[in-house]
């Protein structure tokens, strides 16, 4: 089985975030680090962070899937923008390392015309720093639409930042949203996708999912979340993904949420 979960506010607290997942028959849940918007980031309380792992445990669950804020841009244009969107991924990092052992999942930017290659630079310069740290979870790049000069539209781009990055942790969120926006049929060829993402990158790395319908066909690069079952995708294509043996025992994080629709 996969482990199941959605996203959640932690403002009460992590403790309580875990109870409030175990309330909801979830065994996973995805929080934002920080406001999804981009402002300051809350100290996590240690004790806090303590009780909320001892819980985990007690309750086998899957790892949690942090997601850095929609903001953050590490390829941005702009040099100083920049180098603030690579504090900010530090600065996310360092604070996780207070819930050890889970996962932290990104948008890897958007290029704005300096080109996917530039784009792919700036984004492996930031996670090298980033992941000097040592970091205590697993990093995550996450599948993207390819909206725009979206970077991560294509499996080939998630693969050259990894092999730019160079380090065998760094890791891969699949959207189903994403991916079929993106023109990889899940639908019609869920084991062709799955194939190719382990020809292109590897199946060793994908290590969670966001599982989300889409309100958009096949291939329109628009990235607009459904609720499952409600969209394109449609109900079928997300129980052949439960069921999926290349799946199993890994967290799946239903993320869609009118007010957040990314
Ligand atoms: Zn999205
Ligand atoms: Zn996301």
């Amino acid at each position: 089985m996969p482990y199941f979960g959605c996203h959640l506010s932690t403002t009460g607290g992590y403790a309580a975030t875990v109870k409030t997942a175990l309330s909801l028959g979830a065994d996973t849940f995805a929080f934002f680090t920080r406001n999804p918007r981009g402002s300051k980031a809350k100290e996590i309380d240690p004790a806090d962070a303590r009780r909320a792992m001892e819980l985990l445990k007690a309750h086998s669950f899957g790892p949690l899937v942090a997601h850095g804020a929609y903001t953050m841009n590490l390829c941005t244009a702009d040099p100083d923008a920049r180098a603030f969107a690579a504090e900010v991924l530090c600065d996310d990092l360092r604070r996780m390392d207070a819930l050890p052992g889970n996962f932290y999942n990104f948008h890897p930017g958007s290029h704005v015309g300096q080109g996917v290659e530039a784009g792919v630079d700036h984004i492996a310069a930031a996670l090298k720093q980033a992941l000097a740290q040592n970091c205590q979870v697993t990093v995550l790049l996450e599948t993207m639409a390819g909206k725009g000069s979206e970077i991560g539209g294509r499996f080939e781009e998630l693969k050259a930042i990894i092999d730019a990055v160079g380090d065998p942790s760094l890791g891969v969120c699949l959207d189903t949203c994403h991916v079929y926006d993106g023109g990889y049929d899940i639908v019609g060829d869920l084991d062709g996708v799955l194939k190719e993402f382990d020809r292109v990158i590897g199946l060793d790395r994908l290590k969670a999912l966001h599982v989300n319908d889409s309100k958009n066909p096949f291939g329109s690069h628009k990235d607009r979340h459904e609720c499952i079952g409600q969209g394109s995708l449609g109900e079928t294509a997300f129980a052949a993904l439960v069921n999926h043996p290349a799946l199993q025992g890994k967290p799946m994080i239903q993320a869609h949420d009118p007010g957040n629709p990314q």
